[in-house]
Parts: structure tokens; C-alpha cells; sequence
């Protein structure tokens, strides 16, 4: 169970839906994360989309991690937050000039380049700002994440990094420019990526352009070999947290790295989906002929990754019970019929008042909630207070 006795007496006068956040998960997530990483030399920059409250990111950024946004807004914050800006990289396919002046102006480690227009651009923002930047490449190594296809980002008809077709034209236009140096190579090939031999496979595509550049003289600092270690949703407290010895064993041993090359990663979900739950309470309970629905006070306002991606998220009563099982397709109060957070899902019979827990939802979960419908700002809970 998620909660206590003690704890679910106290939650029944708070306000739903909210998010529930595990202060102590979260704590020994990043523990485990850090001193896998730590062991090997490991440079872990945690991807803000994931999830950006601020009590998980003053955590994070206490522990030492580095800070992988995708927004100048996200830079500003982990910036505000206290992430030196060293370790701040800053990605995205559509970098606008204010953002690319924001992260110039904080003299943040790395863009991550995913064009050669966006490079001459950094060139001359940097030219006006009278800077340097440093860049590295992201190159799409053309390697298939076996993960479902909205977060499949490393095959070559993907709008992400720059194609391979076109490293020797990016090459030599680094050459010319006269405020960016290259320093490292970036590679992130999807997200929930629960297969290891995935990551093996791209440290080989990483070792083979790490070579192709070595060739042709230039020498390559960083591999930044982005995140997407996948998270187990079927079991949350089983596997509450990710094998991080395995995953970046997997690096170790396969990755070809010089004494001067630094291995970088970007790890967003496997560091914090865990540690966040949904909480939301039943409004109704409605019988059609063959169907048992579960109305709740939550919907894809609150998290959209089922609408969104069809994503699993395991679903379970707050409270003990030993009513009869139903299978209740348990869906959210949004006027769209996508708003469905799981179809025949086996729970305990339920009624009018009783609290749900949608788990695993502490990754791509508050970060995306919208107002459609004028729904309530999203609210939050922690695991200190209760
Ligand atoms: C989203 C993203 C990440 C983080 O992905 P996770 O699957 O959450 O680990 C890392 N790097 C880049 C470039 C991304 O876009």
C-alpha cells in the first residue's frame, strides 16, 4: 500500500486530485542513480521536462546532478534553482533567438545542436553577445528504441539531430565559425526504454562517429548519450527503483572512451517516475450492460499519458478492501472520450468518495497538465507533510 493507516486517515480531508510525491523514494532513487554513476567516472544530467516542482528539483540539484533542459524558460529555472551553469545543457529541435541569448548569457556547458542552421545562429547570437559557445553535435544515429512511436526519436526520418548525411557539411561549417567550438557528440535515441541491448547497440553507433570524427582530425571531448532508461509501470513498488548499475554498466563496457573523453546522460523519467503518484477520489460509479465505470475527480488535465500515448499507468484503491473484484473501465471527467486511465482495470468494488491512486506518475505527469475545461491549477502533496 501506498499509505499508512495514519497516512490515510490524515488524506481524508485533503482536497483531490492531487499529486503525491515520495520524498524518501525520490532520496533513494537519486542515491542509487549517483553512486552507479559516481563509480565510473559518469557525468548524470537530469532532464527538467520530466518533471520541474520545485521541492524535486532542489533535491536533485543537491545531490550533484547537472541540469538537461529543452526551453530557455527550463535554463532560467535551473539556473534559479542552483544548478551551476557548468553543468547545464540546453536541447531542442526549435531554439528560439531569446532563448539561445538566455543560455549564452548565463555561459551554460553545451548547446546540443540539432541543425546546421541552428549552429549558425549560436554563431552569430554569440558574435553579437561577444561570447564563445560550446556545442555539442546530435547526430540521429539511426537506432531503433523499440518503444512506441511518439517517443521513438533516433531513426534517421525523425525530426531530431542532424542527419548523418549531413556530418561532414556540419563539420566543416563548425570549422568556419568563428564563436562555437564542438566539443562533444549528443545521441538520445527515445524514451521507456526497458530493452538494455538498445543502449548497447547505440554505444556502438556512438564508438563508430566518435572514430569518424577522430579521422578527420577533430577531437571529441563529451559523449552525451542522452537518457530514456525505461521505468517498470506494471510493478511500481516491486521496482521502485530503476537497475542503474546495469544501465550504465552497459556504457562501461561497451562505450570506447579516451582518458580525456567524458561520458554524459540525461536521465528524466527513471529519476522521478516513481516518486509521484496521482491521487484522485471517485465521483460516480455507473453500470452499462456489460460495463462498470469508475468516474474519478481526475483526468487527462491532470495526466495526460494515457490519452496521450495509450501509456500504462498501474491503478489501485488507497484504502484496503475486500469487496468483490469488478473490472471497471476508470475514466476522468474531461468532455473528450480519450479521457480514459485504464479499460477493465480488477479493483475492489467502489464507491462514491473513495480515493484512487494512479501510479508511477512523478515523470510526464504534472509537467503536462492543462487547463481545458478551466480545470483547477494542479496541486501537490509531499511526502513530509503527511
Ligand atoms: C526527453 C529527453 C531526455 C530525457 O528522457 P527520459 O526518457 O525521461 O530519460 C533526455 N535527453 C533529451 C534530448 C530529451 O529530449
Amino acid at each position: 500500500m501506498l499509505f499508512n493507516k495514519d497516512q490515510q486517515d490524515k488524506l481524508r480531508g485533503v482536497q483531490t486530485p492531487f499529486y503525491y510525491y515520495d520524498l524518501n523514494l525520490l532520496d533513494a532513487t537519486l542515491e542509487s542513480a549517483k553512486s552507479a554513476a559516481d563509480k565510473r567516472g559518469f557525468h548524470v544530467h537530469y532532464a527538467l521536462k520530466a518533471n520541474f516542482n520545485d521541492r524535486l528539483l532542489e533535491r536533485i540539484q543537491a545531490k550533484g546532478f547537472g541540469a538537461d533542459c529543452v526551453s530557455g524558460n527550463e535554463v532560467q529555472k535551473a539556473v534559479d534553482t542552483g544548478f551551476p551553469a557548468d553543468k547545464i545543457t540546453f536541447a531542442g529541435v526549435g531554439k528560439s533567438d531569446v532563448e539561445i541569448k538566455t543560455a549564452l548569457r548565463h555561459g551554460i556547458f553545451a548547446f546540443n545542436v540539432e541543425s546546421i542552421q541552428e549552429m549558425e545562429v549560436i554563431d552569430e547570437l554569440a558574435g553579437e553577445l561577444g561570447v564563445r559557445a560550446n556545442v555539442s553535435l546530435r547526430i540521429n544515429p539511426n537506432v531503433d528504441a523499440n518503444t512506441h512511436h511518439y517517443i521513438t526519436t533516433g531513426l534517421d526520418e525523425n525530426k531530431f539531430g542532424v542527419p548523418t548525411s549531413e556530418l561532414e557539411r556540419a563539420a566543416s561549417v563548425i570549422r568556419d565559425s568563428k564563436n562555437v567550438d564542438l566539443i562533444g557528440l549528443h545521441f538520445h535515441v527515445g524514451s521507456q526504454i526497458t530493452d538494455l541491448n538498445v543502449f548497447k547497440s547505440l554505444c556502438v553507433k556512438v564508438n563508430e562517429w566518435k572514430s569518424w570524427f577522430e579521422e578527420r582530425g577533430t577531437l571529441i571531448r563529451v559523449l552525451n548519450v542522452g537518457g530514456g532508461l525505461g521505468v517498470d509501470y506494471l510493478h511500481p513498488d516491486e521496482h521502485a527503483i530503476p537497475d542503474f548499475e546495469a544501465y550504465f554498466d552497459i556504457f562501461d563496457r561497451f562505450l570506447e572512451r579516451g582518458p580525456q573523453q567524458e561520458v554524459h546522460f540525461e536521465l528524466g523519467r527513471a529519476l522521478v517516475a516513481q516518486s509521484g503518484s496521482l491521487i484522485s477520489k471517485v465521483l460516480y460509479t455507473k453500470s452499462g450492460v456489460k460495463k462498470h465505470f469508475l468516474i474519478l475527480d481526475a483526468g487527462m488535465t491532470e495526466l495526460m499519458r494515457p490519452a496521450l500515448y495509450q501509456a500504462y499507468h498501474k491503478i489501485e484503491r488507497v484504502t484496503q478492501s475486500d469487496n468483490k473484484i469488478i473490472n471497471y473501465d476508470v475514466v476522468g471527467p474531461i468532455c473528450e472520450s480519450s479521457d480514459c486511465f485504464g479499460k477493465e482495470v480488477p479493483l475492489p468494488e467502489s464507491a462514491r468518495g473513495d480515493l484512487i491512486a494512479v501510479r508511477t506518475a512523478g515523470a510526464y505527469g504534472e509537467v503536462m497538465a492543462s487547463r481545458y475545461n478551466l480545470r483547477n491549477e494542479i496541486r501537490y502533496i509531499y511526502s513530509d507533510s503527511l
